[in-house]
């Protein structure tokens, strides 16, 4: 039987997630991951890391709790295996070897994906323009990387504007929350203010070489959407399913809402293609 085509598009730290799953799950599928942009150049490379418990509004809190505890579990797993330093090399490798097909281009209708099968969208803030989700918004987040091995635990103030997070490359020092802002460039202001505020919560910093500055936009959404519906495409109904708006939990909750995505598409595989609609 000839496999089910699945796309895949966005491959961030959901989008590879998403694909991981499912690759992984249903070897009746082929996956194809299509994305404009790839490691190390996504807004999920930049992000230092840190599983913060998320809250939204309106989404059950028993099924948050499930995103995060299966995305804890799994990174868990991953920090006490011996690849912990390659955790984002391993989760496109897995992709790689479940037989996962990679096309690197802007896709700018899902018009374009109609001999798919099924797309699932993780295109993160790229759902705005890609499926005209108004809902979505940038939180521009501006850090700074610095040398300072001796710092071995993270340090983060009241309310999480300024934070030390020890990594394995370096320390991040942040940070902004700008929503609505979609600037990429650095500011030399805020890069100044931040290590002038990490500086007076570890006084050691001022020694510290820095490496290198970043901007990324979060996805930002009132609710995190993973969902599904289908989009009339070239004289068919074809399966979408959506998982994006992660916001500054990206990382936290990437793989419990994979595990979901992957549901929606076991459902809409069981269902007759006449029946997708729903
Ligand atoms: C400064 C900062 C610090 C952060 N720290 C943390 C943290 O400590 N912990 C945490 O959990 N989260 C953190 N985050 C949040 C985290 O980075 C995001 O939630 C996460 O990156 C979202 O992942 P994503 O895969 O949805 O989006 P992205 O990583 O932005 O990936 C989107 C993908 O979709 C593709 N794409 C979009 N539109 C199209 C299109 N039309 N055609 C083709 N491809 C398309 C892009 O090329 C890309 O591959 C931080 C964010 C910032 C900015």
């Amino acid at each position: 039987m000839a496999p089910v085509r699945v796309v895949v598009v966005g491959a961030g730290v959901v989008g590879l997630s998403t694909a991981v799953c499912i690759s992984e799950a249903l070897p009746s599928c082929s996956v194809t991951l299509v994305a404009d942009r790839f490691s190390p150049d996504t807004t999920s490379d930049g992000a230092a890391g840190i599983v913060l418990p998320a809250e939204f509004p309106d989404i059950p809190l028993e099924r948050q709790r499930r995103w995060f505890k299966d995305s804890f579990d799994h990174l868990l797993e991953i920090a006490q295996s011996q690849h912990s330093p390659d955790a984002g090399v391993i989760l496109s490798s897995g992709f790689r070897r479940a037989g996962g097909l990679v096309e690197k281009r802007k896709v700018n209708s899902l018009q374009e994906l109609s001999h798919f099968d099924l797309i699932v969208n993780c295109s993160g803030l790229g759902s705005r323009t890609l499926v005209g989700d108004t809902h979505v918004y940038p939180v521009r987040g501006q850090v700074l990387k610095v040398e300072a091995p001796w710092l071995k635990h993270f340090i983060r103030d009241g309310d999480g504007k300024t934070y030390i997070y020890p990594g394995v490359h370096g320390v991040t020092l942040g940070g902004t929350r700008q929503e609505g802002d979609w600037r990429l460039q650095v500011d030399r202001g805020e890069a100044e203010s931040i290590l002038e505020r990490s500086s007076r919560l570890e006084p050691s910093l001022t020694k510290a070489k820095v490496l290198g500055e970043w901007v990324g936009l979060r996805p930002g959404r009132r609710n995190l959407k993973v969902e599904r519906e289908a989009v009339y495409l070239q004289g068919r109904w074809v399966p979408v399913v959506h998982n994006y708006g992660h916001g500054g939990f990206g990382v936290t909750l990437a793989w419990g809402t994979a595990l979901d995505a992957l549901g929606l598409v076991r459902q809409c595989l069981n269902e007759k293609p006449q029946q997708a609609k729903l």
